[in-house]
């Protein structure tokens, strides 16, 4: 028999992509294009969905071109995407009504401070374990149906669709309007127990349900392509950062991954379970594979990491380019007493402060950007710290080691403070694509081109691992005063 292959495609936030993969989970071919970005207004973010599908058509064919295969040769196609971004398109016509709202978009601020004052936070934290943020889709879609002329009464009669991403392109490459329940947890209209749209808060949001897509699992077939990937099953579906901890094969509870990209994203596998943070976490669903129960995660969000070196390059011009900050604060034993907090614009988890604002702290006479260097390093892992510490409040299963993946992880020094300061060791996985390996997975095992979990398991391969090597009255110290520079950083802004 000829060979088979997995494909995923990874529509992010600035570009997709598509990977093939081989029976081992060995990229074969990937191909990358970048799409606009659209900023109508200060705060507003939008992307141009029939661009975005264009440029999936083209990767896919890059893709397919470099692995020198047709798509008989792919035995699924599996899809990963930036999470919460949102559209609205024509049933009938399949165009968008507008561009999509992209998660970083703000413009549901009075509309989430009406539903807060109206309802109440708990409210919707109870069902969907979201806090009322701007983040996710459920009030974007509130805005579209509030601001497009006409489209709440097309809405009501079934005319136009809602889907974020992956529901956009299972769309277009089968016809099928479907999400799966990973992408469903971003809105804050699913329940996470029932694992469907809950009524109640679709009422009070005021959604039309004729709109929605199925809520289907991770990892089954969806429908079966025509076009460019003419006779594939479409088989997976996964937000990106629950992508890459199916990839990290995080399949236990108490295992969790964190990527080190601009900001950095920790995820928890807490099992069958969901577990509702009292700590300022957000409750997920981490991935569901079939009629199986649905597995949950904590998720921490941390919104300066990588951009933080970006700021040390391009805002002080102390290197010039990223890597370079490992020689930097390697010329230097120590902090020196210096400690640098990007609360860039406020602090994300577990924090939630937007009245906060970045402090560099200690310092004095004897600083040098040797020590500005370290100290922005450690910032990535005492924040990476300050995650941990809330989910093992939150969550009865502590995290016994923390697979890593991400631009920063290339950076060791890096890479040993992280394992230094959360006291566990810390893992690089051979392939770093965890979020299209994660997807080529959930849609190989949804067709049984890889048979059980297990299977995946064992072919994940280590690349790098660093093992916790701090005195602990050393971490204990540095912890104290890295808290002290958190705490200087609150109440900055008078709004
Ligand atoms: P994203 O997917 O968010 O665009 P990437 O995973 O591509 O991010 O990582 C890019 C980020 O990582 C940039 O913010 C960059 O500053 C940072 N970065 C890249 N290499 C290093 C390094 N060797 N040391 C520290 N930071 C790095």
């Amino acid at each position: 028999m000829t060979e088979q292959y997995v494909a995923a495609i990874d529509q992010g936030t600035t570009s997709s992509r598509c990977m093939v993969f081989d029976a081992t989970g060995t990229p074969i071919s990937v191909a990358q294009r970048e799409h606009r970005q659209h900023f109508p207004q200060p705060g507003w973010v939008e992307h141009d969905a029939e661009e975005i599908w264009e440029n999936v058509e083209w990767t896919i064919r890059e893709a397919l071109a470099g692995a020198s295969i047709g798509p008989d040769r792919l035995a699924a196609v599996g899809i990963t995407n930036q999470r919460e971004t949102t559209l609205v398109w024509d049933r009938t016509t399949g165009r968008p009504v507008a561009n999509a709202i992209v998660w970083q978009d703000t413009r549901t601020v009075p509309l989430l401070r009406r539903l807060d004052q109206t309802y109440g936070e708990h409210r919707f934290r109870a069902r969907t374990g979201l806090p009322l943020a701007t983040y996710f889709a459920g009030p974007k879609l509130m805005w579209l149906l509030a601001e497009v002329d006409g489209l709440r009464e097309r809405a009501e009669r079934g005319e136009v669709l809602f889907g974020t991403m992956e529901s956009w392109l299972i769309w277009k490459l089968t016809g099928e309007h479907v999400t799966d329940v990973t992408n469903a947890s971003r809105t804050l209209l699913m329940d996470l127990r029932t694992l469907d749209w809950d009524p109640q808060i679709l009422d009070l949001m005021g959604i039309p349900a004729a709109m929605l897509p199925q809520v289907r699992s991770s990892a089954e077939i969806y429908g079966t392509a025509t076009g460019v990937l003419d006779g594939v099953p479409v088989a997976s579906a996964l937000g990106d950062q629950q992508a890459a901890l199916f990839g990290q094969t995080c399949f236990e509870p108490g295992e969790a991954k964190c990527t080190y990209g601009t900001g950095s994203f920790l995820l928890l596998n807490t099992g069958t379970e969901p577990v509702v943070s009292g700590h300022g976490l957000l409750t997920t669903v981490g991935y569901r594979i079939g009629d199986q129960p649905a597995t949950y995660a904590l998720e921490g969000a941390i919104a300066v990491t990588g951009s933080l070196v970006q700021w040390l390059r391009d805002n002080l011009g102390l290197i010039s380019a990223a890597p370079e900050v490992e020689e930097l604060a390697r010329s230097v034993e120590d902090n020196g007493g210096c400690y640098v907090v990007p609360a860039f614009s406020g602090l994300f988890a577990p924090h939630w402060r937007s009245d906060a604002r970045g402090v560099i702290a200690g310092l004095t006479g004897y600083i040098t950007k040797g020590h500005l260097a370290r100290a922005v390093l450690e910032a990535s892992a005492w924040q990476t710290r300050e995650v941990v510490d809330a989910m093992n409040a939150d969550s009865a299963v502590p995290l016994r080691n923390l697979r890593v993946d991400g631009g920063m992880t290339g950076n060791e020094l890096l890479m040993q403070y992280v394992a230094d300061v959360l006291d566990v060791p810390v893992v690089r996985p051979a392939v770093t694509e965890t979020t299209c390996l994660g997807a080529a997975y959930a849609a190989g095992l949804a067709v049984g081109f890889w048979p059980d979990l297990e299977t995946l398991r064992a072919q994940w391969r280590q690349d790098a691992q660093w093992q916790p090597a701090m005195d602990p009255d050393h971490r204990n110290r540095e912890l104290r005063n890295w808290r002290k520079a958190v705490e200087r950083t609150l109440n900055w802004t008078d709004d």
